[in-house]
């Protein structure tokens, strides 16, 4: 009956339980449960190391490091985003009462078009927020160029770029920060979680004062700061998790190949955006089922579900179209013609190192048969 078993877009690893238990035992012992505690240290330092990067601060999860993000380069007025990303990023924006100016993509990479971010600055603009969209490297020579012209910080949202490398280094490596999620649908997890990668000493201590409420000594307060912190249980599960991770990302390879070679000539499906220069991490399988495609994807996506198959139409609505953004000027849809087209178009396949090699053939049938169901 294994034909009938549903399969949702991601699965998360999780090693045997029984590795868990001395790190479990470790906590216990210390009575030490979060606040900087030797987990937080260790995994700090191992991301660190692993990622190839020069400073990194973790966080409860994804968002409250981009929300600190932008407070700890006091960012105001107007930034600029993609209207095509998950919530949170325009959210955080919100969230410090700053504006979003959102800027059409770019059709094959999915991420913001440099030419639009340098036609939407204006005296009040004081930041990009692009996002790495599906691990794919932004144009970050592009943005950066672009950033240093007008004096702007750039964030990247990299929710969905662990381990991605472009030209041979960590693309986190670019912006003034970068924001990783660790949650449970993510390529690399500590159930929630996330962190801020920074270039410099100075900017990390700032961002551990900003995550516990501003505290720079036990009577010192610097800043307005949040509750941020990453608690030891989570840090010492992502230490268990990160020596697998390399082994995950192998065998996400393995299966995008699958899908590829089962969808490369399909009219009307365009494959995944693959960057010469890049090394990705596969977190997401996104197909794109335009017109030469007998029928659309909303009928790929219902078909898909009525047979187990829980694919996702990540990012659909776009951000431009939500009802705290709809109203602004930069949320036109007529001026985010691309970023429609793909959220209409896109259709993320599952993908997850436990994904069996027929799983993905079933998948790839049924999105065949959609041809003449
Ligand atoms: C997952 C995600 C986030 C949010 O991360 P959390 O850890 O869930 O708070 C932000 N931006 C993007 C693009 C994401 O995919």
């Amino acid at each position: 009956m294994s034909a009938d078993k549903p399969i949702y877009v991601t699965q998360p690893f999780l090693p045997p339980l029984e590795d868990f238990i001395p790190y479990l035992r470790e906590i216990w012992d210390a009575k030490v449960l979060t606040n900087g505690g030797p987990f937080h240290q260790r995994l700090e330092a191992a991301l660190v190391e692993h990622l190839g990067i020069q400073h990194l601060s973790l966080f409860a999860n994804g968002t409250l490091g981009l929300l600190t993000a932008l407070q700890t380069l006091q960012v105001t007025g107007e930034v600029i985003t993609t209207p095509y990303s998950f919530a949170a990023t325009a959210h955080s924006l919100l969230w410090n009462n700053l504006t979003p100016v959102f800027v059409d993509i770019d059709p094959v990479t999915c991420n913001l078009d440099p030419e639009g971010i340098e036609q939407a600055i204006t005296p009040r603009t004081t930041a990009i927020m692009p996002v790495h969209c599906y691990g794919t490297p932004c144009d970050v020579d592009r943005i950066r160029q672009i950033a240093d012209t007008h004096g702007l910080k750039v964030i990247y949202d990299a929710a969905h770029a662990f381990g991605v490398r472009y030209r041979g280094e960590s693309v986190l490596n670019h912006g003034d920060l970068s924001v990783l999620s660790f949650h449970a649908t993510k390529v690399y997890t500590t159930f929630e979680g996330g962190a801020i990668v920074c270039p410099d000493a100075g900017t990390k201590k700032r961002i551990d004062h900003l995550k516990n409420f501003g505290f720079a000594s036990e009577v010192t307060v610097l800043a307005a700061g949040i509750n941020g912190k990453m608690n030891e249980v989570q840090a010492a599960f992502g230490l268990l998790q990160l020596p697998h991770v390399d082994q995950l990302i192998a065998r996400r390879a393995q299966i995008s190949r699958l899908y590829d070679n089962g969808l490369r000539s399909v009219d009307g499906i365009r494959l995944p955006c693959t960057l010469p220069e890049a090394q990705p991490n596969h977190s997401y399988y996104p197909i794109f089922i335009g017109d030469g495609f007998p029928v659309s994807r909303d009928a790929v996506y219902d078909h898909l579900r009525q047979h187990g198959v829980h694919a996702r139409r990540y990012f659909y609505p776009l951000l431009s179209d939500m009802p705290m953004y709809s109203a602004l000027p930069s949320a036109a849809p007529d001026r985010l013609p691309h970023a429609a087209k793909a959220a209409r178009e896109v259709l993320c396949l599952p993908i997850y190192p436990a994904l069996q090699d027929d799983d993905v053939t079933r998948v790839i049938e049924l999105v065949l048969s959609c041809r003449t169901a």
